[in-house]
């Protein structure tokens, strides 16, 4: 009845399981990759970069049955390991016992991906053709291939998964009523690397995300199966220090001596790398529409790119496929009802994740570091596990509650903050902390505002 076609431009992990999940409805779907095939041509450069995948990534991809094959390759990391100026390490939990935020390789995750999509006979997939143009009317799309050739597709609908820089959502800059913003963050980021032991094992604590909390700049560290770790320096763009102001190589010897002193030991010819590299901007995208004449939308980074704070842009963009995923069930495949509930469910929630990916940068690389702000999160965790149905820590609403809106969580995030701050202005809180009066306290704010 509905073998319609659908074009998905750009593989990258969620245009791949977007291909899956309709292919799983039934549609016949042409997956179109401007890149190489990474799983023939090494385009990664030998480097494994990894991020963090959290509950609601894998309630999306258990959706379509594939979250236990993805996991099998991924490390759980239980706490934040906090390296102070001195070297010392305190441990931050994510959640409660056994809560978890996974390290998985991307480029691992979207090869796994393809592989589980070319098993589906009603994807067919194309490397190194590069969308160009499309009709917004017929969802028609014309590719570019590696030999320049241009090729024209036709199908019944398109949807632009290619990513932060998306060319389907420039070209819709020109359609009516497009509202567009692109806003710079301060902050560049590189990426470092520390190798593995020589027996294979890891250099640092496994099942930990590590961070270096200086405040203004942070370097963090996430580990990787074949015991190294992938870190990340983030670091403002221009100012003191920066990337534009570190330009002298006895400069960035300094920075990184006085700055990150333990990880000196450990880190690979950092201050080579920062020399050679051309640091990255982070950037925030939020548009509207998501879909345009019911013929095509856009997906994942395309429709919301965020910035890497709380570590949920594609946990974000999956959660975009498990929410079409549903659509297309309970409107029986009527994209003329698909289309807007799917932007009207998700558009909410992609700018509070913005939103709070950007106020994470501060929690990150500021207060983590900051024994209030770690006695504040020990007494949310304390009153969550007395009152779980009153109170959950907003970072546990967004990375382990996907039952919860990353825009209730948002809401709610306000109305506990406010809450928090007059418990932490109680007398000798510092000392008093554990004593029934704080929980007693809480407990009253809490069912009163929340
Ligand atoms: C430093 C950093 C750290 C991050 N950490 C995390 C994290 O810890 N947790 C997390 O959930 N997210 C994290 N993210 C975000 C995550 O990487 C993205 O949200 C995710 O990759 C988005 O997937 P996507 O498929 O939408 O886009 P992409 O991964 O960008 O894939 C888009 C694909 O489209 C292809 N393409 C582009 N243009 C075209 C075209 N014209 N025609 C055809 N194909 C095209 C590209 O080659 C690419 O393969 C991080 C991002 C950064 C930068």
């Amino acid at each position: 009845m509905h073998k319609k076609t659908i074009t998905v431009a750009g593989g990258g992990p969620v245009g791949t399981l977007l291909a899956i999940s309709l292919a799983r409805h039934g549609y016949k779907v042409g997956l179109y990759e401007g890149r190489p095939d990474s799983r023939q041509t090494s385009i990664y450069q030998g480097r494994s970069i990894n991020i963090a995948l959290s509950d609601r990534g894998w309630t999306s991809l258990e959706k379509v049955g594939i979250s236990a094959d993805i996991k099998a390759n991924a490390i759980p990391m239980y706490h934040r390991a906090i390296h102070d100026i001195d070297g010392e390490i305190s441990k931050l939990s994510y959640g409660k016992e056994g809560d978890a935020i996974w390290s998985v390789s991307r480029g691992g995750i979207n090869e796994r991906l393809l592989d589980i999509a070319d098993a589906e006979p009603n994807i067919t997939t194309h490397f190194e053709q590069r969308l160009v143009n499309v009709d917004f009317n017929t969802a028609s799309a014309v590719f570019q291939t590696a030999g320049e050739h241009e090729v024209t597709v036709d199908a019944d609908y398109l949807f632009g998964a290619d990513g932060a820089n998306s060319k389907v959502r420039r070209l819709a800059h020109n359609l009516p009523r497009f509202s567009y913003s692109q806003t710079y963050m301060p902050q560049s980021y590189i990426e470092l690397n520390i190798p593995a032991n020589a027996d294979g094992s890891h250099k640092l604590e496994k099942n930990a995300l590590h961070i270096w909390p200086r405040k203004d700049f942070m370097l963090i560290a996430l580990p990787n199966n074949d015991g190294t770790f992938t870190c990340t320096l983030f670091l403002n763009y221009s100012g003191d220090p920066s990337f534009e102001g570190l330009r002298e190589r006895s400069d960035v010897e300094a920075f990184f001596e006085s700055n990150f002193p333990d990880a000196m030991a450990y880190l690979d010819r950092p201050v080579d790398v920062f020399m050679e590299k051309t640091a990255s901007p982070l950037f925030l995208v939020q548009v509207f529409p998501w879909s345009f004449n019911r013929k095509v939308a856009l997906i994942g980074d395309a429709a919301h790119a965020i910035v890497p704070f709380y570590g949920q842009g594609m946990n974000c963009g999956f959660e975009d496929c498990a929410e079409l995923h549903s659509l297309i069930s309970q409107y029986e495949h009527d994209w003329d009802e698909i289309f807007p509930a799917y932007e009207n469910a998700r558009k909410p929630n992609g700018d509070a994740i913005a939103e709070l990916s950007k106020r994470n940068f501060v929690e990150m690389s500021d207060l983590s570091g900051d024994p209030m702000f770690q006695l504040r999160k020990k007494i949310e965790a304390k009153f969550h596990a007395a009152h779980p149905d009153i109170w959950t820590p907003l970072y546990s609403m967004v990375t382990f509650s996907p039952e919860v809106p990353y825009s209730e969580a948002l809401h709610v995030g306000d109305v506990q903050q406010h809450i928090m701050d007059q418990i932490m202005q109680l007398p000798e809180i510092e000392s008093d902390w554990d004593e029934p009066c704080v929980m007693d306290q809480l407990y009253k704010l809490a069912t009163a505002r929340l």
